[in-house]
């Protein structure tokens, strides 16, 4: 199993020994031509906006959306804007994901903070760190939603594409990477 993580910014390193973890291979993905040869691809928690600059910058968004079509693609945080197909007050990105992302939706007091959740089919107690996190403001009727907090949807599944609000990658807790490399076989 090789799952691929695209490498422009954000938690590349994280992800990459989350995956090895795992027992499966990483690679980190820089250009269109290496999605060729991964069996999944991670997109990182980073900063959404920046993230599109640069995939844009390394001509790589038709294939990004081409792969999201038949494969399967973990977003976690910025990784799930990324993924949606839409974002509240902005153009969505890759958008194959039939959910609605809303940036920032935690507030800045609570910017940042740890909590365990439920994850349908993974752990009853998930040790989820958000920071600056972003909730699913809606899920279209074949939406799976796997994880709410406080009446949020952080977690959700639609078909081969995963994404979460939260870091999995910040804890030693590999259930929901396990869960994805699953979705890649
Ligand atoms: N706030 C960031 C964004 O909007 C996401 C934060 C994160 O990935 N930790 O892209």
């Amino acid at each position: 199993m090789k799952i691929g993580v695209l490498a422009l910014q954000g938690a590349v390193t994280e992800h990459i020994k989350a995956i090895e973890a795992c027992g499966s291979e990483a690679v980190p993905i820089k250009t269109a031509a290496q999605l060729q040869d991964i069996d999944g691809l991670l997109l990182p928690g980073g900063e959404s906006t920046a993230m599109r600059r640069l995939i844009d910058y390394a001509n790589m968004l038709p294939a990004l959306q081409q792969f999201a079509e038949n494969k399967p693609v973990f977003g976690t945080c910025a990784g799930l804007i990324l993924l949606a197909s839409s974002v509240e007050e902005e153009e969505a990105h890759i958008g194959q994901m039939r959910i609605t992302a809303r940036r920032n939706a935690f507030g800045r007091q609570i910017d940042s903070f740890e909590t365990p959740i439920a994850i349908q089919g993974v752990s009853d107690h998930f040790p989820a760190v958000f920071i600056r996190a972003p909730k699913i403001a809606a899920v279209e009727e074949q939406v799976e939603v796997l994880a709410v907090l406080d009446g949020d949807i952080v977690c959700a599944r639609d078909r081969h594409l995963l994404a979460c609000s939260f870091h999995p990658e910040l804890t030693t807790d590999l259930s929901l990477m396990n869960y994805f490399i699953d979705m890649c076989k």
